[in-house]
């Protein structure tokens, strides 16, 4: 039997609207559950959005919406990595047992291999798991009865009072949808790049190496540069003698799979000698960087959460910390019954001021490694990451802007402002 009860949301109209909830069970085939929240796209954006959700019910003490999860697959295990920047306190509860590592001091390697060394106080560095994440988010759905379909959603349809997600013969009546597949941009883009990576975790032969477990060399532009674009490798201790160590470039199109293995061997040669190793595990990764806009409301119910929603950062790729600012605004505003609008993921200027460094590094009017290197040695490294994670005041901004080269940068923000007025004519 589902157990019913009711509830009242507002709606976009600021009405409000009563709905039937089905919290913890789904009727018959073909009648379809009714719940407050669908999630559809159970991966990074979906799950954080169920954990902060759970959080949230815990330290209020408030009655959970429902919740159903549609995705075909059943995300769990270790599919990808995600490190970006927090302080111990600075970021949700349920984050901080789930971290692999984190690291207090950061490498930066310029185009010849001179390091700099970076002290983060009082942020640091951070590695999750997805595989810990999936697990986490598995025992929240629990606590919180949610509903989960193993299915594809083909169709997501708003409507009053509620919008409608259909995967085959399974249909979702929701308050709120919360769709984060992968989705073209809304808007047109100018510059449109690919991050692509692939990551070894390698173990050295046992006492060849003792790894300096504090730092996280987060670029080291040393490796040889492709045509268009930039270049770096990545490499982030996780013992004595084991790292995760990435290739990683941002550039138009993706390598072919032995390029990727052959750029690792060499970089791994190069920083360590002719020291052995063994790869325990592979990780591959392609991430769009584009100037394009994305929508994050589609409709009076429908709402796009993580890169289906622009939460992923033009210039850097990093979307980890955005997807959880959103998570946790999106869990108070539904708690409190309220029209839950994901938060912008970005300020409209950090938009613009992406467009414009995107645009140079593709058209070949900055030297990548020289540009991101000179970030963080020209500028205290905390205003960098604040830049680099969407958090930056706009006197940051000043002082990275003009610790960019002028001439260059100019040319590229000139360049984007007639492109977008052109669109505009071209609209009319
Ligand atoms: C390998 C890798 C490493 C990354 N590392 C970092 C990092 O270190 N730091 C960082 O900030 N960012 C990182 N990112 C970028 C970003 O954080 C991740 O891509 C993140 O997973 C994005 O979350 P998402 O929910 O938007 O997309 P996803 O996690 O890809 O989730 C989308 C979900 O939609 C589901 N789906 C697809 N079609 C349908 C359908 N028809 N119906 C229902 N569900 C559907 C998919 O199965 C998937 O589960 C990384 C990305 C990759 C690929």
């Amino acid at each position: 039997m589902p157990v019913s009860r009711r509830g009242t949301v507002d709606n976009s109209l600021g009405l409000s609207v009563h709905h039937s909830v089905d919290a913890v069970s789904r009727p018959d085939h073909g009648a379809g559950s009714v719940v407050d929240v669908a999630i559809v796209g159970g991966g990074g954006a979906g799950l954080s959005l169920v954990l902060a959700l759970d959080q949230a019910v815990r330290v209020s003490g408030r009655r959970p919406p429902s919740i159903a999860v549609i995705d075909p697959v059943r995300r769990s295990g270790q599919d990808r990595t995600w490190c970006w920047w927090a302080s111990a306190e600075g970021q949700p509860e349920w984050i901080t047992p789930l971290l692999t590592r984190t690291w207090p001091t950061m490498m930066i390697k310029d185009a010849r291999g001179l390091a700099d060394a970076y002290d983060l106080s009082p942020l640091r560095y951070q590695m999750l798991r997805s595989a810990d994440l999936y697990a986490a988010a598995d025992a929240a759905l629990e606590r919180l009865g949610a509903i989960r379909i193993t299915g594809a959603a083909d169709r997501v349809s708003d409507g009053m009072p509620h919008a409608v997600v259909r995967a085959g013969d399974e249909r979702v009546m929701a308050s709120w949808v919360f769709d984060s597949r992968p989705t073209p941009p809304s808007g047109p883009a100018a510059t449109s790049l690919l991050q692509h990576f692939r990551g070894w975790t390698v173990r050295f032969a046992p006492g060849s190496v003792k790894l300096d477990q504090n730092v996280a060399t987060l670029m080291d532009f040393s490796v040889p540069q492709p045509e268009r674009g930039v270049a770096f490798a990545y490499s982030l201790p996780l013992s004595e003698d084991s790292a995760l160590v990435e290739y990683t470039e941002f550039s138009p199109a993706v390598l072919d799979s032995e390029q990727y293995d052959e750029a690792l061997r060499s970089y791994l040669a190069r920083t360590w000698g002719g020291v052995p190793y063994t790869v325990e595990e592979v990780e591959d990764g392609v991430i769009p960087m584009t100037d394009a806009t994305f929508a994050r409301r589609t409709g009076d119910r429908l709402f796009r959460l993580g890169t289906a929603g622009g939460a992923t950062r033009a210039s850097t790729g990093y979307t980890f910390s955005a997807m959880q600012r959103q998570a946790a605004q999106i869990a108070e505003l539904l708690l409190e019954g309220r029209l839950p609008v994901p938060p912008r993921p970005y300020p409209l200027r950090h938009r613009w001021m992406d467009a414009v460094l995107l645009r140079a590094l593709d058209r070949g009017y900055v030297d990548g490694p020289k540009l991101f290197a000179g970030l963080f040695a020209d500028n205290p490294s905390d205003r960098v990451i604040r830049f680099l994670d969407g958090t930056s005041s706009p006197a940051d901004e000043l002082a990275i802007m003009s610790s960019t080269p002028m001439t260059a940068m100019t040319r590229s923000a000139v360049e984007d402002a007639t492109g977008r007025l052109k669109r505009r004519f071209a609209r009319r």
